[in-house]
């Protein structure tokens, strides 16, 4: 069952929202604003680039779209779809996907213990690869 709030936000998505959430929801990556802004583009779809972040801050505030900031200081955007586990190296900057939630007890003892509503959460450890390890230390 809807609230009555989640449905007055529903109503409130202006056109390009939709847009912009249609198209980052048929992509399976993160992507920067930019190139969302190319992608739909690319569809015919266009919307401006500052339109483009307004709308990903108000699909962000709504708990659909969620952002990961690069080591690099860019923004990646994906729609809400599950959570995200990472390994991030610092010297090449490349992501290992972590399957499994290593926090998923945490999340619910926290939404309990501070009648939290939580949409989604990030993990994020950082370091070196295994590649980089050996080239750094020569
Ligand atoms: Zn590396
Ligand atoms: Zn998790």
């Amino acid at each position: 069952m809807l609230s009555p709030e989640k449905l007055i936000m529903k109503s409130e998505r202006t056109r390009s929202q939709e847009k912009v959430f249609r198209v980052l929801n048929s992509l399976n990556q993160a992507i920067s604003a930019q190139d969302l802004y190319i992608e739909l583009k690319k569809r015919n779809q266009t919307v401006g680039l500052a339109t483009v972040y307004r709308a990903l801050e108000a699909l962000k505030r709504e708990g659909v779209v969620q952002v990961r900031t690069l080591a690099s200081g860019e923004s990646l955007y994906s729609s809400n779809q599950a959570d995200q586990h990472h390994l991030t190296c610092l010297n090449c900057g490349n992501s290992i996907i972590i399957d499994q939630c290593p926090v998923h007890t945490l999340e619910k003892k926290l939404e309990n213990n501070h009648n939290f509503k939580i949409y989604y959460h990030t993990l994020e450890f950082f370091g070196l690869c295994n590649h980089c390890q050996l080239t750094v230390n020569q």
